[in-house]
């Protein structure tokens, strides 16, 4: 049976040039980067090189990069380490409720610690208006955070206005942008940025690598505490395998994003105008025109989505359902819900994020395994009558 993989917003195969950088970690180079000796002497450019790597696709200096363990790690570092450095300046804090859980869950964290956190609602295309950003912006606001591609829907927010806004008020700027790499150039001087979360797997670097961008001059707390590794500001011994890959990733992204962005564009479009032609009663979620080149999110009516993923794999096709990104949930999104989407219709939902392996022959595999899928599923459901 053909397989196809169209969950790249999940996670992504490693690149085979990334895996070869890394393996030299596995077999052989196996030095600590903080020793002296000649084994640490021999690894430590490795890191140093990886930093410039990683800086170079987002537009930052290597001194601003500090590897983390993921996303996860990044986002939780920038926020309580912004929330705990700045608590005598002030204890409200403002973010979105379309953030990725690593986002949300810090911020319900800190709620419980004390903190106000005000939560910005979006249009029905998924947008934050940045003109709320500044009205939520009080004396005592420490720091805003913005999801910049959001990795249900795909749709880019104005990160470059609200930064802006941010800037202005004298407060930091956070922003998720792990599903940007690759996918969309990243320049964090021109957004405005001083606190960005990055991760590897996202890339096709391996699991358990990302990156915490700060900007020059910025002070936070840390999260880790031990060894001075990372300039002092992520304890602990680092992973060689992850972050030399990482690197790696982050070379291929930069070379290949115009033609990855366009070859992803492509096929989006052509799935999606088969599937509008096809099948009916599917809505598009998410903003049609300022949204990643390689996502779709679509409402399939009267289907439910776990199902529908489920006569997919079957197929071979694998795709996400509602915000299943980690944790297998049977939620509707929160994402969704949040843009207004009726929670019948969310229930429906599945993400189609494509990437670089993907073809021209797996859309059009795609397109006669979802209207089959979805036809029979229809068949079953009480709530759907044929025309
Ligand atoms: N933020 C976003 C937008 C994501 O898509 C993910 C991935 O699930 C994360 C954060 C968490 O990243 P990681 O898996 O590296 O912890």
């Amino acid at each position: 049976m053909r397989r196809v993989y169209f969950d790249h917003n999940a996670t992504t195969p490693v690149l085979p040039a990334a895996a070869a950088s890394a393996r030299d970690f596995l077999d052989g180079l196996f030095g600590n980067p903080s020793s002296l000796h000649w084994a640490g002497r021999a690894v430590r450019p490795y890191v140093d090189e990886a930093r410039s790597q990683v800086a170079r696709l987002i537009g930052a200096n290597p001194s601003e990069i500090v590897f983390t363990s993921g996303a996860t790690e990044a986002d939780n570092q920038a926020i309580k380490g912004a929330a705990y450095a700045l608590a005598g300046k002030g204890n409200h804090l403002v973010t979105t409720r379309v953030e990725h859980p690593a986002v949300l869950s810090t911020f319900a964290y800190l709620e419980g610690k004390g903190y106000r956190v005000t939560y910005l609602g979006v249009d029905g295309n998924g947008l934050v208006d940045p003109d709320e950003v500044r009205r939520a912006i009080r004396k005592e606001t420490i720091l805003v955070s913005v999801i910049h591609a959001n990795n249900e829907t795909g749709t880019v927010q104005p990160v470059k206005e609200i930064g802006a806004i941010a800037r202005s008020a004298g407060v930091l700027f956070h922003s998720d942008m792990v599903q940007d790499l690759g996918k969309i150039s990243v320049d964090v001087d021109d957004l405005c940025v001083d606190l960005a979360a990055f991760s590897g797997h996202k890339v096709y670097a391996p699991k358990g690598v990302g990156a915490l961008y700060v900007r020059e001059g910025i002070e936070i707390d840390n999260l880790m505490h031990g060894g001075h590794q990372e300039m002092g500001r992520r304890a602990g011994t680092e992973n060689m395998v992850g972050i030399v890959a990482f690197g790696r990733a982050c070379v291929a992204a930069l070379d290949d994003m115009e033609e990855e962005a366009s070859k992803a564009e492509f096929l989006r479009k052509r799935l999606l105008e088969g599937i509008m032609a096809l099948v009916p009663d599917v809505r598009l979620n998410g903003d049609p025109a300022r949204r990643l080149p390689n996502t779709l999110n679509l409402s399939f009516q009267y289907v439910e989505a776990e199902s529908l993923l489920i006569a997919l794999d079957l197929a071979g096709i694998a795709v996400s359902a509602g915000s299943a990104c980690s944790s297998g949930s049977t939620e509707p999104s929160h994402v969704l819900l949040a843009m207004g989407i009726d929670p019948l219709v969310c229930q429906g939902a599945i993400r189609i994020s494509l990437g670089r392996e993907n073809n021209e022959e797996d859309v059009e595999y795609a397109l006669e395994a979802i209207p089959r899928a979805v036809g029979r599923l229809r068949d079953m459901s009480p709530l759907f009558r044929r025309p």
